[in-house]
């Protein structure tokens, strides 16, 4: 059997074990139906029912029985276990029981053709023997925007990778009860995927160098010993699951030859890269403007100018002194290339370009122009953008704005009582909530707002093309969730709030935006803390 239609048997296997758990529902509920008014008897099978059809349909990845399971486990679960229903909760509930049946119905109705909805972000699954742990973790994954899916065995951790390769999974060594079974899933595991899927392991009793060596050689990418506390494993978490969502590299390319042009156009997009091809020369300076590419590769002989002239025209611009160039030429003269390279090149590559070597060339380059970039524009702490370099960012978002005519706001937050914290839990558990709100914002907001850490226990977001009723809804939004994240601190926990202040832009400098955002914030730490102000405009 191929690979696909393998994998196809398995999710309409899946597909069946979710309906045949949400029949069994529906029919829990008509149980209460017979008897007049046997809720209360019926409850806790209602919703054993229900929970257990919602971690199916989670795993299984079918939201709609997913999101009609929550529904109805919600509405259940607020019911005291005493009473019979009164009639708002029976309507309720009755019309979230509708709203499964009709996903139930189409499924078969279809003959499973419909397969399992992908969610968003790809599963991080945790395997452990400590069953509260694993919940613990997986509801903390949540407020972050993950979605993580425990399992009991190795058998249906095995299944649920057969059918979705998951970002990372956090594997008890001894998971299964024996000795190294955990370790031995693995290994089972990995041999099914072309790449290995990268695992914590966690050991509670066993830390020589024998079991270590034998985790690692599985993809073993961390090995904690003893286990350690919720926070660090979602830090380590956040760490393999960002990690394999790399932004496509930004390639301007700069060739006269139309042909030329689109063929590298074609093999860099097929490689996964945004390419932005010019033909003349003279636009070089707009498409830099616009575009910001990350590599630059420049042909060698145009009309009117050489590559050459243009590499040092790019190199007097401070923002692309250090991004890499790379000379595209039939030139096979050594000295000659010697001499482009001395004129701010950093590779040349002879045509007829073999796509492999370019690609290959553009990977290597481009790895390391943003690991050097990162060190100038990033906070060491968090990974967010730097003061200076949001700043920046802010000043080109406003130049944006005004030319599309767009809407942008600009937020400022600072952690309440920072101090007090610190003082209480000591530093390191201080740098700990800093880095767990920066990955709170990172996971929370959109892909094209800007997050940087302005100074200490203050973070400055940038969100362009955004109403500022948006913008204060989404920051209240997450003021809200964080402020319910439960912070671990050895085997204590304690939660963190933000103030926060909102500007929008009103065609004004980004120091006088800066200002009244942060005037807004202190309005907000006035008003008792904890809050989101929209400054006047
Ligand atoms: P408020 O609600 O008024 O903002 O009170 P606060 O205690 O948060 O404000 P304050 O400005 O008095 O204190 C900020 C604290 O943040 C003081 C400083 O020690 C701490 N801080 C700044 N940078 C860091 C850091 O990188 N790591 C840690 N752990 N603490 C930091
Ligand atoms: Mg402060
Ligand atoms: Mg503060």
């Amino acid at each position: 059997m191929s690979d696909a239609s393998q994998k196809e048997k398995l999710r309409q296997h899946f597909a069946r074990r979710v309906t045949t758990q949400a029949r069994v529902v529906l029919d829990t509920w008509q149980k209460t139906h017979t008897n007049n008014n046997s809720f209360p008897a019926h409850r806790e099978e209602l919703l054993s029912a229900s929970d257990k059809l919602v971690r199916y349909a989670q795993r299984f990845e079918m939201a709609g029985h997913a999101e009609a399971g929550r529904t109805i486990l919600g509405l259940i679960r607020d019911r005291p276990a005493d009473k019979p229903l009164d009639d708002t909760s029976e309507r309720q509930l009755q019309d979230a029981i509708d709203a499964l049946a009709r996903s139930t119905l189409r499924r078969t109705d279809q003959s499973n053709t419909e397969a399992p909805h992908q969610f968003r972000r790809t599963p991080v699954y945790i395997a452990l023997a400590n069953a509260e742990l694993a919940n613990r973790l997986i509801r903390q994954l949540e407020f972050f925007g993950f979605r993580a899916s425990a399992f009991d065995s190795a058998e249906e951790l095995t299944e649920a990778c057969a059918l979705h390769k998951p970002e990372t999974i956090l594997m008890d060594v001894n998971f299964g009860g024996s000795l190294n079974a955990g370790i031995t899933t693995i290994e089972h595991l990995q041999e099914r995927h072309d790449t290995p899927i990268p695992i914590i392991f966690l050991s509670d009793e066993d830390g020589t160098i024998q079991t270590r060596l034998r985790a690692s050689r599985c993809g073993g990418e961390e090995f904690f010993y003893p286990a350690v506390d919720p926070g660090q494993l979602i830090e380590k978490i956040e760490t393999y699951t960002h990690g394999n969502t790399v932004e496509p590299y930004r390639v301007l390319v700069l060739d006269d030859s139309r042909a030329q042009a689109k063929f590298m156009e074609t093999v860099l997009k097929r490689a996964g890269m945004t390419a932005h091809i010019i033909t003349d020369p003279m636009e070089i300076i707009n498409s830099l403007d616009m575009f910001s590419p990350e590599i630059i590769i420049l042909d060698m002989y145009m009309p009117g100018c050489t590559g050459m002239e243009i590499a040092r025209v790019i190199r007097q611009q401070d923002r692309f002194h250090s991004v890499p160039i790379i000379y595209l030429s039939a030139e096979d003269d050594v000295t000659k290339q010697l001499h482009a390279m001395s004129l701010g090149g950093d590779d040349f590559l002879t045509k007829p370009i073999d796509p492999k070597h370019l690609i290959a060339t553009l990977h290597n380059r481009g790895r390391r122009a943003r690991s050097l970039l990162a060190l100038m524009i990033r906070d060491s702490l968090t990974g967010l953008y730097n003061h200076t370099h949001t700043l920046y960012l802010l000043d080109q978002e406003i130049v944006r704005a005004r030319q599309k005519d767009h809407s942008l706001c600009f937020a400022m937050i600072d952690i309440d009582f920072f101090k007090k914290v610190n003082d209480t839990f000591g530093h390191p558990i201080g740098d700990r909530v800093l880095r767990s709100l920066s990955m709170f914002l990172k996971q929370r907001l959109r892909k094209t707002d800007h997050i940087g850490r302005y100074g200490g226990e203050e973070f400055a977001i940038i969100l362009p093309d955004t109403r500022p009723s948006d913008a204060r809804n989404v920051l209240n939004e997450i003021r809200e969730r964080f402020s319910e994240l439960l912070q671990p601190a050895g085997d204590r926990e304690f939660n963190v709030t933000f103030s926060c202040g909102v500007a929008a832009w009103n065609n004004e400098s980004s120091q006088t935006l800066c200002e009244r955002a942060d005037r807004a914030l202190y309005i907000s730490k006035e008003n008792g803390r904890n809050c989101v102000t929209l400054a006047d405009n």
